[in-house]
């Protein structure tokens, strides 16, 4: 039996886990094979760049699928997201079972990740937040849209995930893989999904445009804070489904230049 630390706000220490969580006893699962030093820094700088722009503070992780096994993901440790190294990586099944743990913790969460790996094919990354601006929309009937070019992506809906429909009264947390799958249901095929009274999880291809998302969902959510004021009631002109398509393929490509940035600010370039 694994112990596995929880990296959420509202609940601390450590965590039995069952073998309904995915981390029960049996043989542990076979690596996807060594991973270049490069990427695994990649992976680090994403985690700090998160910090450093605000989407995360103490908690909150993001992870990869990795290069050479599609049925394997990567994610660190469960520590702090400003302090990650690349040797803090760790490699887990798509059900989040870790593949060799070297006696470290991993996130009580992970499963998010693993269940949206394994539903979105096209996904190599995944995000997953408590950014502040954010949380409002998944508490209210106001649908998040997209204020602006660089959060485009918005343009295509954002589902909210509420975790009491089918599991009732929880710790709101995403601790299981049949959480997981639920969560990853709601997102669907969006870039986006809102968890009620929790956060949100921003996906996409690559890990800069997944961090590109999160960094600008944050972004959009405040100035749809401030047109809602300005507003009074009154019209937003957000970007519609169309627009949002358009601009959103001007991001993929210019998604690059705010990475090379970030990494910058991060001592990762
Ligand atoms: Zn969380």
């Amino acid at each position: 039996m694994r112990l596995f630390q929880c990296g959420c706000r509202g609940c601390s220490g450590m965590f039995m886990a069952t073998p309904a969580d995915g981390g029960g006893s049996g043989p542990t699962p076979a690596s996807g094979g060594p991973v270049d030093r490069a990427v695994l820094e990649e992976l680090a700088a994403a985690s700090r760049i998160l910090a450093d722009q605000g989407v995360v503070d103490a908690f909150g992780h993001v992870s990869m699928r990795h290069p050479n096994a599609p049925d394997r993901f990567l994610m660190a440790k469960a520590i702090a997201p400003a302090l990650v190294t690349a040797d803090d990586i760790m490699e887990f099944t798509l059900d989040s079972v870790p593949c060799e743990d070297k006696g470290r913790s991993a996130f009580l969460e992970r499963f998010i990740h693993g269940q949206i790996f394994s539903a979105r094919p096209d996904v190599n990354a995944v995000v997953h937040s408590h950014s502040q601006s954010v949380i409002p929309f998944g508490l209210t009937d106001v649908p998040m849209r997209a204020m602006f070019h660089n959060a485009a992506f918005l343009a295509q809906g954002v589902p909210v995930f509420d975790i009491s429909e089918k599991f009732g009264a929880t710790d709101m947390l995403v601790g299981n893989n049949e959480k997981g799958v639920a969560l990853a249901k709601i997102l669907g095929d969006r870039p986006v999904a809102l968890m009620r009274a929790h956060g949100s999880v921003a996906v996409g291809p690559t890990l800069p445009l997944a961090v590109f998302r999160a960094v600008y969902t944050e972004v959009s959510a405040k100035l749809q804070t401030t047109a809602t004021l300005l507003s009074n009631g009154g019209r937003i002109a957000a970007l519609d489904p169309k627009e949002g398509e358009l601009a959103d393929k001007v991001n993929e490509g210019a998604s690059g230049r705010a990475w090379q940035l970030w990494k910058e600010r991060v001592g990762a370039a």
